[in-house]
């Protein structure tokens, strides 16, 4: 029987808790799974422990009934996804990992919502050669899945100041420090000699059950909220003074995951704790894991994020453990505002003379479709670029550090290949869609494929109404486990059957508010039906520069959500 201390939890751990402790440190039996001919598929409790290593196993979902009729398994393949803390790349890493996705996934990069790099459907019989491959450019995919800290989000532009540059180590130090230390990705995926008696090798920081659930960090630097630092496990806000970087105020306990129909799970913007010098940051997360560690619920993983640790056992036990397990004593939180959580496109030049463009990049996804060949574009870029490359936190892309003799040449590879469009409506540069169907298991509706046609029809409601220069978020997912953070958006859509929606409103801008169910199940025809009116009424109701996320809430559209616990009254 599982007893926790402090929190009265006595139901027995998880099925999923019994997988990692009989691992013998997430090893299982990836191997013989992998090397099964008879199936594209891996052993059920393998699937579980990929995860930790950074791939999925998913099915094409498209193609079920058709493989059903002819008597085949579904066609299993996998995600991988790249760790990049900081989102930051060079252009041969850039180079490397444009090619594999032409080799091994479905020739598209996606740029996910956490400044990570995925492949998607990369056959099991190519997945090894592929994290090979991975790993000789000097990127990993490690804990970018799984029970462990996930990749370490900052700020977009890292050289857009000495400020910026100094978050982004600090994000690299984080993210160095709660990597898990297992032998067996090395000896799984590159071939590294066994561990003489693996089951002794330990995992100082996470142990065997390493943590109840995904565990997120995020640093941000005010004015903008370009990494939605509150909606991860645990975020650090930079504080500046004087032009220098004294510290961080630490938040915890965001998350935007719910399931529907359970209403003891609901999406959660994080707490603001304390302020700390910026030297304790390092100390401070693994201060924060170390309590979700062992406080988290391991019984039932639908209330096993930090967000739920925290409400369960209250702010003063979080500060009590901080302190007995490693002396850190949150001061007083210190002032910040934030005024955007979106990118700013376009170029933009730093102190130091250097260039940077940030480019739109729609549902984070680098293709060559018709009439937009972005992803030759920019392997175009990266032949001749010097500088790096960063994946933001809104799916979008910065070249950075180019100097000014390039730019003229980079500017000119955008434009012939119709990648530098700043026409778009400023509703499109501010959607995010996660990936979902085909290939997500767990998606009811579309999301990436679709919302860019329904941006589309909206955009015809915003020009009618005078607003297409108006900034408004959307995002849509394709179910409510949240990997494109709609319940941060103005406007959210979350699917919950094929080609319907629940429809979201009321999140503020900033990314400081949580958005309230405003209708349920509505097609395409039901949500420009609903948001016409409103659009209307902002349009001719709103106050000076008020957002329409603070409008649909002055006018009733729906009650602000105060906290997470409140988003389904
Ligand atoms: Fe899949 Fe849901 Fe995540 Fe979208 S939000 S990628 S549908 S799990």
């Amino acid at each position: 029987m599982y007893k926790m201390e402090n929190d009265n939890i006595s139901a027995p751990p998880s099925q999923l808790e019994t997988i990692k402790t009989n691992s013998n440190y997430l090893r299982g039996t990836i191997t013989e799974s992998l090397n099964n001919p008879l199936t594209g598929a891996l052993y059920e409790q393998d699937q579980v422990l990929i995860k930790f290593h950074g791939t999925y196993q998913q099915q094409d979902r498209d193609l079920d009934d058709e493989r059903k009729r002819q008597k085949l398994e579904p066609l299993y393949s996998f995600l991988i996804r790249v760790r990049v803390p900081a989102g930051i790349t060079t252009p041969a890493q850039w180079l490397a990992l444009d090619g594999l996705a032409d080799k091994y996934a479905d020739k598209t990069l996606k740029l996910t919502t956490r400044q990570a790099f995925q492949f998607h459907g990369v056959l099991k019989r190519k997945l090894k050669t592929t994290i090979q491959e991975i790993n000789k450019t000097l990127l990993d995919t490690i804990a970018a899945c799984g029970d462990v800290n996930r990749n370490v989000m900052s700020s977009a532009n890292p050289y857009e100041s000495p400020v910026h540059s100094e978050v982004a180590k600090d994000a690299r130090r984080i993210s160095a420090h709660l990597t898990p230390q297992t032998a067996a990705y090395h000896e799984i995926w590159l071939d590294g000699k066994l561990v003489e008696g693996g089951e002794k090798e330990e995992e100082p920081l996470y142990g065997k059950t390493y943590l109840p659930r995904k565990f997120k960090t995020a640093i941000a630097i005010p004015p903008r909220n370009d990494t939605d630092v509150l909606s991860n496990d645990l975020g650090f806000i930079a504080i500046v003074e004087n032009g220098q970087l004294s510290g961080y105020n630490v938040t915890v306990g965001g998350g935007m995951a719910y399931t529907f129909g359970i209403n003891t799970t609901y999406p959660r913007v994080a707490d603001v704790m304390g302020y700390i010098p910026k030297e304790k940051i390092v100390d401070t997360s693994e201060a924060v894991l170390v309590f979700q560690r062992d406080h988290g619920n391991r019984s039932d993983r639908k209330n096993a994020r930090l967000k739920y640790t925290l409400d369960r056992l209250g702010h003063d036990f979080f500060h009590a453990e901080l302190k007995r397990t490693h002396n850190i004593l949150l001061e007083a939180a210190k002032p910040y505002e934030f005024t955007s959580m979106g990118d700013q496109f376009g170029w933009s030049q730093s102190r130091d003379g250097l260039w940077h463009c940030t480019i739109f990049v729609e549902g984070g996804k680098l293709a060559d479709r018709n009439g937009y060949p972005a992803k030759t574009a920019i392997r175009e870029v990266a032949k001749i670029h010097t500088g790096s490359f960063i994946l933001t936190g809104n799916q979008n892309l910065v070249i950075a550090q180019v100097p000014k003799e390039l730019k003229p040449k980079i500017v000119n590879i955008l434009k012939k290949h119709n990648v530098a469009d700043n026409n778009l409506s400023q509703l499109r540069k501010n959607s995010i869609a996660c990936a979902a169907l085909p290939l997500c298991g767990l998606a009811f509706a579309e999301a990436e494929r679709y919302l860019p046609s329904l941006v589309d029809k909206l955009d015809k409601v915003l020009e009618a109404n005078n607003l297409q220069n108006e900034p408004i978020t959307i995002r849509m997912t394709g179910c409510p486990n949240g990997c494109g953070r709609p319940f941060l958006a103005e406007i959210g859509l979350v699917g919950r059957a094929p080609g319907k929606y629940n429809l979201y409103l009321g999140a503020s801008f900033v990314g400081e508010r949580l958005n309230k169910l405003y209708k349920e199940m509505l097609s395409e025809e039901g949500i420009i039906a609903a948001l016409t009116p409103i659009l209307e009424d902002f349009s001719t109701n709103r106050d000076l520069n008020e957002r329409f996320g603070n409008f649909v809430i002055r006018r009733g559209y729906v009650k602000a959500v105060e906290e997470g616990k409140k988003f389904h009254e």
